[in-house]
C-alpha cells in the first residue's frame, strides 16, 4: 500500500515555508495530499478555488502532490482518503501549544491516525501567510517569501481591492 500523508491548513495564500514542508514529506511519503481549509467563518483573502489553483500552480510537475479542499473533521477527511498521516509544520514555539492539542485531539478521535511534526529550514521558521499579507497589503516586497504566483496573484488581490474603492 502507498504511504499517503496529507497537509491540511488554509494556505492562505501557500508560502515558501509550506513548500519547504510538503518538499520535505516528499523524501518521506509517496504522496501527499495537501487539504485547503474552507472555513467560511474566518476572514480569507483567497478563496478555497483561488488558493488550491496556486498550489496546483506551484506543483504541476509534481504528480505525487495533490490538492483538496475540506471541511469539518480533519480524521473524516483522512479516513475518506485512507491517509494514516498528518504533517504539520512546526515554526519557532508559537506553534507548539496549538499543535500539540490539535495532534492529542485527532490522535483521540481516530487512534490510527498519526501526527508527523516537521520543522522548516531556518529562513522560514517565522514566515506566516498572514504576515505575507500584511507586508504585502502595506507596499513591502514579499519575493523571497513566496512563490512567484502567489506574488502575482496578491498583486492582482490589491489591484482589485484598490479599484473597489475608487
Ligand atoms: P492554519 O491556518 O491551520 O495555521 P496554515 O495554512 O497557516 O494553517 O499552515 C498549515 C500548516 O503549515 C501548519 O502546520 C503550520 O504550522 C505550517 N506552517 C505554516 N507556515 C509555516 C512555515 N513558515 N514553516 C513551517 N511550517 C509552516
Amino acid at each position: 500500500m502507498k504511504n499517503i500523508a496529507i497537509y491540511p491548513g488554509s494556505f492562505d495564500p501557500i508560502t515558501n515555508g509550506h513548500v519547504d514542508i510538503i518538499e520535505r514529506a516528499l523524501k518521506i511519503f509517496d504522496g501527499l495530499l495537501v487539504a485547503v481549509l474552507e472555513n467560511p467563518s474566518k476572514d480569507r483573502l483567497f478563496t478555497a478555488e483561488e488558493r488550491m489553483s496556486m498550489i496546483r500552480d506551484i506543483f504541476s510537475s509534481k504528480p505525487e502532490v495533490k490538492v483538496q479542499s475540506f471541511h469539518g473533521l480533519l480524521v473524516d477527511f483522512a479516513k475518506k482518503n485512507k491517509a494514516r498521516i498528518v504533517i504539520r509544520g512546526l515554526r519557532a514555539v508559537s506553534d507548539f501549544e496549538y499543535e500539540f492539542q490539535m495532534a492529542l485531539m485527532n490522535h483521540k478521535l481516530n487512534p490510527n491516525l498519526e501526527t508527523f511534526f516537521m520543522m522548516p529550514s531556518i529562513r522560514y521558521t517565522f514566515l506566516s501567510s498572514n504576515m505575507v499579507k500584511e507586508v504585502h497589503r502595506l507596499g513591502g516586497c514579499v519575493r523571497d517569501l513566496v512563490p512567484s504566483v502567489v506574488e502575482r496573484k496578491l498583486d492582482e488581490k490589491n489591484r482589485q481591492e484598490r479599484g473597489s474603492f475608487s
